[in-house]
């Protein structure tokens, strides 16, 4: 890429009802890093019927919005977003950002074919190189190898993976502005008759929670959940997780696995309860703010990206802990 003059970046947000999710400001940090590396100019796009508080919340992280809004369209489907994108962008973007989400899988590919720019998916780092070219850094092999990718197109799409930059605050830049266009049903075609409704199994309380308390084998029995959940209650705006052989064994649904087949998570907190630190795993909650391990093992591999590290029995821990709090 020549980044000889100013780029245009596009950041798609997500949001649910009144809500903003999370991967929305960390879309905005990883733009506001490729703004760092080079001349560039963010705008945050917001499609469908936002609550006011959605748009001030992205113009007080100093970054412009667009906001798109389509008469009777209140879920985005990724066919109707990409259509909306299209129709909407009077000047193409250099630079697409999306998370590595449904809707970002779904919108990303269909849209670099269309705008004849390169796809690069699952992004968790952007470095330049000396002589001003942007690297896209991507996890392969279960994260085991990081692959520096540099696009042959002056357009790149991207999504990129949960987690893995740190969501932008408010900060001390000036409130972005935040312009407003209406674009007709017909233009953006029937796609719109189409209303994606969140199933239960893919609502999760992860994308809003500050702690996370994840078990691992080492509850050793489906049981001890409850003590888990006793625990997480303990901490406001929390959530249960799992490593995936309680998934697999059925103990919490699918939902709710952190790791590299499940979700990456950065919350402030993450407690990991009887979990051994795979390589899997921590792909999905290395990103985490603070993180507390409690395991047997004083060997365990956990440990090692660990700032609290706990050698107990996890559950003769959380049954203290709780009984020293109720004292
Ligand atoms: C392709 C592929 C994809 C995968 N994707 C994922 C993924 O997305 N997410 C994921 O989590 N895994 C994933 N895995 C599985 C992964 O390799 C590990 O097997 C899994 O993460 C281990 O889970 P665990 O730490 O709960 O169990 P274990 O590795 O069995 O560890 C249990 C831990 O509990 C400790 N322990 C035992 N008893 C106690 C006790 N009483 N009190 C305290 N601690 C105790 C032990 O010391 C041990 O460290 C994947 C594997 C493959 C091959």
């Amino acid at each position: 890429m020549n980044h000889s003059v100013t780029k245009n970046i596009l950041v798609i947000t997500e949001f649910r009802d009144k809500v903003l999710l999370p991967i929305s400001l960390e879309l905005i940090a990883c733009a506001h890093q490729i703004e760092k590396l080079t001349s560039s100019h963010t705008t945050a796009l917001v499609l469908g019927r936002p609550d006011e508080s959605i748009l001030q919340k992205i113009s007080q992280t100093g970054t412009d919005v667009l906001a798109l809004h389509i008469d009777g369209w209140r879920h985005i489907d990724a066919l109707s977003a990409r259509k909306a994108i299209t129709c909407a962008l009077s000047h193409s973007p250099d630079i697409v950002i999306a998370g590595n989400t449904p809707l970002g899988i779904e919108i990303i590919p269909g849209l670099s074919i269309e705008m004849n720019a390169s796809c690069i998916s699952g992004v968790c780092d952007v470095n330049i190189t000396p002589d001003e070219k942007l690297v896209f850094n991507r996890n392969i092999w279960g994260g085991k190898l990081t692959a520096s990718v540099i696009s042959n197109q002056d357009k790149v799409m991207l999504t990129v993976q949960p987690g893995s930059f740190h969501r932008i605050p408010e900060c001390g830049k000036p409130l972005g502005h935040i312009r407003r266009e209406n674009i007709s049903v017909e233009k953006v075609g029937s796609f719109l008759k189409s209303r994606a409704f969140p199933s239960k199994e893919t609502e999760s309380s992860f994308d809003d929670a500050d702690v996370i308390v994840a078990a691992g084998r080492g509850i050793q029995a489906p049981e001890n959940l409850k003590k888990i959940e006793a625990f997480s209650k303990r901490f406001n705006r929390s959530a249960v997780a799992g490593s995936r052989p309680l998934i697999d064994a059925g103990w919490l649904p699918y939902r709710c696995q952190v790791g590299i087949t499940g979700k990456t998570v950065s919350p402030n907190l993450y407690i990991a309860c009887g979990i051994s630190g795979s390589s899997q795993h921590v792909y999905g909650m290395a990103g985490s703010d603070f993180i507390v391990s409690i395991n047997s093992d004083p060997n365990a591999a956990i440990f090692q990206i660990s700032d609290v590290c706990i050698v107990s029995d996890v559950i003769a821990f959380i049954d203290t802990f709780i009984h020293l709090e109720e004292a």
